[in-house]
Order: structure tokens, then sequence, then C-alpha cells
């Protein structure tokens, strides 16, 4: 006979999270071993909300040191290496029998068998950056064995694992969903609420625009918010992190649930996304309030055609009507970890008089640009293309010339795709029309290098950010300075050749170092500026060695260094 708690356990061990019914199912629990043999602790979460991305895999603490090694979660082979200056820096991707990928990055090297099999190719292509695609029988591994050694390579913030498990479409699944498992104990926080006015009609407490609701903790652990009035369609939003065990740092939630007078309404679940949604970020968050405080409001409501996959079984797309005169509504939001640690928010939201007069917005001097529509207009030099989807929803930007700089609005508008600013170069012919780019100007007056072609006498770029924008012009090469020998230096005993490089315009674009006139490897790692070739390639030649490095900026200046080298096997 089956009992009471019997049952019990066995729906827990069938359903370890009910009410959740996209869900994704029956995921192998013991497939995977860690790929740290240290503690997990975790700098980064699962979905956490990062500049123009939800964090596709978990951080791994490698005690602040590199050079931990990294294991093969489950036997399988090496699919893809991909090693780039930015982004993942060097990593690795192991494709399992049950066609789940494993995905490893920040790397400082790989596996002897592994670096060797890149070397060559790397050798043989003459680039640092490469991508290559193993077949199933090259790089065949067992679970347990080392591919790598953790690093900081690529845009890392400091010595960690990146570590993903994708699915045979591609979609990143959160790794906790495979039963690694993280000392949690602690509630989510709850930082910071708003309400924002999400029709002409409708105000919070009398005002049409967005309200800071101050967050107040209850004893029994909950939280509540002042209560506030409101009328019409209004949407709520948090800023809130999760904190586990023994860290100080905050990660990410994992699930958060509203209900509206007793209603479930919205949901959001971190347990897998798409890369192509990921951008769709900046729609979720109050992108203008993050602009401004550098903290992430999650909007509790569907944007206007989100494609985002976390939303789930919301109604009304999660916004709220205040209409019906004489009502008090609650609002609850329950906030989620992956251990279901939940913090609770409690609001009370008072029906509010419709309001009198219709508001006139100023809107002089702004350009209003339908999303659906593409739009193409001249400002002097300039001109100014964004296309049709380019942004979310349509908008009032200023745009204008202004003396040399054109003005495209503020950046707290999320832009999805490329906009394009074109400048009319004809004026500037006989100069060295090549040296020209265009840059972003930063508020506090840096230039910041735009990837600018030259068609005939039109410069162009393509952005995703609206601001200040101008032309300039960089007539600096780069600097190339040799940190660990000179020109004619004894080389036969030292391990590395390590050169500092620098461009202080538009940014360095490339390099190529040779030795004897042939190909060797330097590794570039672009957070301390640094070219470093290793001697263990065995490039090297009994007499002098002639070592050139040749860096270009973006623009197309370059600089050539030359030393020779002496060498005694
Ligand atoms: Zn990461």
């Amino acid at each position: 006979m089956v009992t009471r708690l019997s049952f019990i356990i066995l729906a827990v061990l069938l359903f370890p999270r009910f009410g959740e019914s996209q869900t994704i199912k029956n995921l192998p629990q013991d497939y995977f071993i860690n790929p740290l043999d240290i503690n997990l602790r975790l700098s980064g979460s699962f979905g956490e909300l990062r500049s123009n991305h939800f964090h596709s895999g978990l951080d791994i603490k490698t005690n602040q040191v590199t050079g931990l090694p990294v294991y093969a979660v489950a036997n399988g082979y090496v699919s893809r290496i991909k090693i780039q200056t930015y982004g993942y820096g060097k990593a690795l991707y192991i494709t399992h029998p049950n066609g789940y990928v494993s995905v490893y990055a920040h790397l400082s090297k790989f596996s002897p068998r592994i670096e060797a099999y890149v070397k060559k190719l790397q050798y043989a292509k003459e680039t640092y950056e490469i991508e290559l695609f193993p077949n199933d029988l090259e790089l065949r591994l067992d679970q347990g064995e080392v591919v790598a050694y953790s690093g900081n390579t690529g845009g890392s913030g400091g010595p960690h694992l990146h570590f993903e498990i994708r699915d045979s479409a591609e979609r990143i699944i959160n790794p906790l969903l495979f039963g690694i498992d993280i000392a949690d104990s602690k509630k989510p926080l709850v930082k910071q609420m708003m309400a924002y006015p999400l029709d002409e009609n409708s105000t919070i407490n009398g005002k049409r625009e967005p309200f800071q609701l101050r967050v107040i903790p209850q004893k029994n652990g909950t939280f509540k918010v002042e209560p506030f009035k409101a009328y019409g369609t209004i949407g709520i939003g948090v800023n809130t992190s999760d904190q586990m065990d023994y860290e100080r740092n905050q990660n990410g939630i994992y699930s958060l649930t509203t209900h509206f007078n007793g209603s479930k309404n919205f949901e959001m679940t971190f347990d897998r996304f798409s890369f192509d949604e990921t951008r769709h970020i900046n729609q979720l968050i109050d992108y203008k309030f993050f602009k401004e405080h550098k903290s992430r409001i999650s909007r509790l409501y569907v944007p206007e055609g989100s494609p985002l996959s976390i939303y789930r079984n919301t109604k009304d797309g999660g916004k709220l009507n205040i209409t019906e005169p004489n009502t008090t509504h609650t609002y609850k939001i329950e906030i989620c970890d992956f251990k279901n640690n939940s913090s609770v928010v409690h609001v009370e939201i008072v029906n509010d008089d419709i309001p009198l007069e219709k508001q006139v917005p100023d809107n002089t001097g702004l350009t209003y640009v339908n999303h659906n529509i593409s739009f193409n207009e001249n400002y002097g030099k300039y001109s100014l293309s964004i296309p049709s989807g380019a942004l979310y929803e349509n908008a009032l930007i200023e745009i204008k010339e202004s003396g040399d700089k054109l003005i495209v609005g503020k950046d707290e508008i999320p832009v999805h795709k490329n906009m394009y600013i074109s400048y009319d170069m004809s004026s500037k012919t006989g100069d060295n029309m090549k040296q020209y780019y265009i840059a972003e100007v930063q508020p506090w007056g840096a230039l910041y290098h735009i990837d600018s072609k030259l068609k005939g006498t039109t410069l162009s770029a393509g952005t995703r950010n609206f601001g200040t924008y101008t032309v300039a012009k960089d007539d600096l090469a780069p600097t190339i300075a040799p940190l660990n020998f000179k020109d004619k230096s004894w080389i036969s005993n030292a391990k590395t050749l390590k050169l500092q490089i620098d461009d202080r315009q538009s940014g360095i674009n490339g390099y190529r170092a040779t030795l004897n006139g042939n190909f060797i490897l330097m590794e570039y790692e672009y957070k301390d500026k640094m070219l470093t070739h290793d001697l263990a390639d065995n490039v090297v030649t009994d007499g002098e060695n002639l070592l050139k490095v040749i860096v270009t900026d973006n623009v197309g200046n370059s600089t050539t260094f030359e030393a020779v080298l002496n060498f005694k096997s």
C-alpha cells in the first residue's frame, strides 16, 4: 500500500519543482561530474543579468588563481575549440554521447594533447585567434580526464571558470538542473522596487511617470512597500539578487512569480534560453534606470514583442488594471533561488481617480521614430539610418547636428540592431582619408572607435547605442615595447618573450610576429596589453634570430619592432 508520506516522497522525486508547466523535465542528474575538483562556489549564476545579455552559464570561482585542472564532466569528444582575444578567450566544447555539449571558457591553456593539436593548426594558419571543429575521432575524452587549465583569458574580470551545458539545439541550460549542488540557504535580496504607468492615461501617485517604491523589510522576513495610489494599466519592477552561503558577491535569482488579487499573473524562470534571445534583456530591465543608476530593475510584465522564453504563465502579460473606482488591490511577488529559498514582497495598490485632463507632453525638438518603419534623415554632413526593428518600441528622440558632432538621443533607450551613422568626407580630400573613423563621444569626452568603412567619400559605421557621435582622426601609430628582453639579448634561458603594445586612439586591430621570417605564435592579452611568445614552441635557432613584430591599429597605422636575439641550445 502506498502511504501518504511515501506518495509525497515519490511526488518530490518525480516533480522536484511542481507548478512549472514548461520546466524542462527528465534531465540526467548524475551524468556530469564537477568540472573542478574544488568546492564549487559561484561568482556568477545562470541567467544572471549582465550587460546586453543573460549570463549563459555558471562562473565558478577558482580561488583567485589560474591554472587549476579542468576535467571533462563526462565521456565525449572535443567538438569545438575557439580562441578569441575577447569574449570567451580560450574555450573548449565537449560533445557527450547523450547529445549535450559542455563548455569551458576563459581557460589559460589546454591539456598537452589538445594544446599540441591547437598549436599545430595555429602555426599552419598563422594566427592566434582560431576556431576548430575536430571530428568525433580526433580528440576523444574520458570522464574526469584533465582537458584544460582554468584561466582569465578573454572578457573575464578575474580568474574563474565559465561553465555551460548546451543541448543539441545550442540552447543553454541551467547546469544546476543536472544535479550540480551548491550550498545556498540564504534568501534572495529585494533591493529596489518601481511602479510604472503603462498607458497614456495611467498614473502612479497622481503622476504619469515611473515611481520608486520604498521597500520595507518586515519582522517575519517578508517585505512590504508603502501602499500607493494608481489609475489605469500599470506594471511593477524589482531589483533582486541572490546570495549564496559563505559568499559576499550577489548572483542572479532562479525564478519569480507574481499574484494579482490572488491569482498568478506573471512568472519567469531561468532554466533555459537561446543566444538569439539574450539581447532582449535590455527590454526586460528598466534600461533608462540602469543607465542612470547602474542597477537593474526587472520589469514584471512582458514588453510588447518580447520573444523571451523565460516568461511563463502570464495573464494580461503581467500588467495590472487599476481602473475600477474605490478598489484596493493586492499584489504579491515571490522570488526564489535554485534551492527554493524565497523572499516575498506584499504590495497594496489603491485605485486613484481618473486623471482629469490628458497630458500634452512637450515634444518640441524631438523626432518621432516608428520602430516598424525604417528612418533615414540627413543632418548637415551627417546622415542617420535606423532600420525597421532596430528599436523595441516607438520613440521620441533628440537628433541634431551640433558643431562637429551628431547627437542621436541619449543612451537611455535600448537598441536591438545596428543603426548607421554616415559622414560626407568630400571636404577632407587630399588628407589621409583612411585615418578617419566614426567615434562615440563618451560623457567624459573620451572617443570610442567604431568600426567604420569608407566608400567613395562616405564614411559610415553601425552602432547599437544612442549617444553622441563624431568623426575622429587617428594619426598615431601603435607603440611596441619589449618587456623581458632587449635588442641583442641572450635568450637561451628565457621561457617567454613579452612585449607591451598599445594604441591610444582607434585601438589595436591586429599584429603579426615573425622570427627569421617565419610566423611565430604570440598570444595577445588585451587586459594587460601584452603579447607573449612561448619559447617552448621551439622556433629559435642557434645563433642570431631576427624578431620582427608588426602591430596595426584600427585605421591601418602600423608600427614595426625589430630585435636580434642570441640563442644557444
Ligand atoms: Zn561567465
